[in-house]
């Protein structure tokens, strides 16, 4: 048996409650395609109410033990994580690859980068230090002490099987919650297989469990309406994001919010050209554009812009599109009919606006759902693919011509997640950068990501940071006692 096929068929397949896999109680179940074949891989139980209830049980059930199972013992649970993590990458990298389509090269980067979550938090974990301090008024001792904020539910997206639910599962551990992970419906294998590495790694039972479903927004609701739920951490559209933000409201429910993005790439005319493509690369084509970090529109100064077009089209051309599991793919498949109708409804609409398509512009005539890397020069303003998250390969360039129009430019938009920014002179760099509203700035680089930073965004981007010290905390609370001796 090939390893694509045993990444498959040893994939557990049905909901893991209490530490248990079990079929939903109504016996459905969901099926997973292959976005490159268009052919079913597997199927899923699809959880109804009642598995969501039982859910919350159990995640009570195991809440006081693990919040009092000691740090240190947590940490090393966590460093099992990412052992096993490690030892099993190139299967999870195969079943990423299989049910998201991204290539094989993209998928073990994930992998990677997921798997960094568990060794991050596994350090976190002994480090949740408080804090003790006299009042100014001299009248009492405050003493600041961490506590975990309680029973979380985490929703994630399909561009990111594995690392958008490690981002969650490695905090909310560390932290000392139990928790309820809902992973989406396009890409449920990668979750339960983590799930099942979890198991292996010592997680008691009922402190992760995980849920499919075809009906996510009834399962949020009996999952938010619950009193003993105290934490929503999602990442997913903004969209959905606001529905749950509402929600939420309902229980005063503490929420983080990762949402979407709309990076401006900004290159000035000093900018070091062969860095700039690179950086481009990386930020536009990772995940065949499927990121929310991903560069979406290419704001290049004028001096600069007939060469970092030319050189952008040649490398973007270049590319090898194909199933992602192949070797030697370097863009595979979108994930579903519906993301390669919009993306060629996004380019439609900059070409009548009077765009020009430099290379790529059409899906190509064949099974799954591809989309040829594309490179837009003259796109105007009002292009709709300026205002959106385009969601794929391809890359849409404007002109501009100073500084104060290039920020202008850049904060044109609800979303403020990333913002990638190219020129030789640092003071530039930073005053740009100080002056772009996004979350994260990528300065003369094409990633920001890393385990170690504040992931995050403002405006309609989101709520709240993961990674870094920072992500521990939101899955905590202060509990400040006032007192004297
Ligand atoms: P999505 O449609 O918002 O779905 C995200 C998750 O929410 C899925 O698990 C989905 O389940 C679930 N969901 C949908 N409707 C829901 C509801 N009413 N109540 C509760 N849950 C609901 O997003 P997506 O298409 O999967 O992912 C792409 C989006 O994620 C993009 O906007 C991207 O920018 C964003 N993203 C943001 C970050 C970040 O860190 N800021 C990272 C990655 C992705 P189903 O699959 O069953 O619909």
């Amino acid at each position: 048996m090939s390893m694509t096929n045993s990444a498959i068929e040893d994939t557990p397949t049905n909901l893991f409650i209490g530490g248990t896999w079990r079929p939903s109680a109504s016996g459905k179940r969901i099926d997973v395609f292959d976005p490159a074949t268009e052919q079913r891989l597997a199927s899923v139980a699809d959880a109804t109410p009642d598995d969501a209830k039982s859910a919350v049980d159990a995640a009570a059930k195991a809440a006081p033990g693990w919040a009092a199972t000691p740090p240190r013992r947590r940490s090393e649970i966590l460093t099992r994580c990412f052992q096993l993590m490690t030892r099993d990458a190139e299967v999870l990298a195969r079943l990423i690859t299989l049910e998201n389509g991204k290539s094989l090269a993209d998928a073990q980067g994930e992998v990677a980068y997921a798997t960094e979550f568990f060794r991050w938090f596994a350090e976190e974990a002994v480090r949740i230090n408080g804090e003790i301090s006299v009042a100014p008024s001299g009248a009492a001792r405050t003493i600041v002490q961490y506590q975990p904020i309680g029973i979380a539910l985490l929703i994630t997206p399909w561009n990111f099987p594995a690392a958008m639910a490690t981002r969650k599962l490695g905090p909310a551990l560390a932290a000392g919650c139990t928790c309820i992970l809902k992973p989406a419906t396009e890409t449920p294998l990668t979750a339960y297989a983590i799930a099942r590495l979890l198991a292996e790694a010592g997680v008691p039972v009922g402190v992760v469990n995980v849920l499919t479903t075809s009906t996510a927004g009834a399962i949020a609701n009996v999952i938010l309406d619950d009193p003993r739920v105290r934490k929503l951490s999602f990442t997913g559209s903004t969209e959905v994001g606001r529905v749950l933000l509402r929600k939420a409201a309902d229980s005063v429910i503490n929420c983080s919010m990762e949402l979407g993005g709309n990076a401006p790439f900004i290159v000035f005319d000093d900018a070091d050209l062969d860095a700039a493509i690179e950086g481009a690369m990386v930020a536009k084509m990772r995940n065949g554009g499927e990121a929310c970090t991903a560069a979406n529109r290419f704001y290049v100064q004028r001096g600069i812009l007939q060469k970092f077009s030319q050189r952008l089209a040649e490398r973007i051309g270049a590319l090898v599109t194909d199933d992602g599991i192949k070797p030697g793919t370097q863009c595979g498949p979108l994930i579903n009919k519906a993301a390669v109708d919009k993306v060629s409804a996004l380019v439609e609409d900059a070409r009548s606006k009077g765009a020009s398509v430099l290379v790529g512009g059409v899906a190509p005539e064949r099974s799954g759902y591809f989309y040829l890397p594309t490179v837009l020069s003259d796109v105007t303003v009002d292009a709709d693919l300026l205002a959106e998250e385009i969601f794929g390969p391809v890359a849409p360039i404007v002109a501009f011509d100073s500084e104060d129009q290039a920020v202008k430019l850049a904060n044109a938009t609800e979303y403020g997640l990333v913002a990638y920014i190219y020129t030789r002179d640092l003071a530039r760099g930073l005053r740009v950068s100080e002056r772009v509203e996004s979350g994260m700035i990528a300065l003369n680089r094409g990633l920001v990501s890393d385990p170690a930073a504040p992931f995050g965004g403002v405006k309609q981007s989101g709520l709240g940071r993961e990674g870094a010290h920072h992500g521990i905390l939101e899955f905590m609370e202060a509990k400040y006692i006032s007192t004297n001796w």
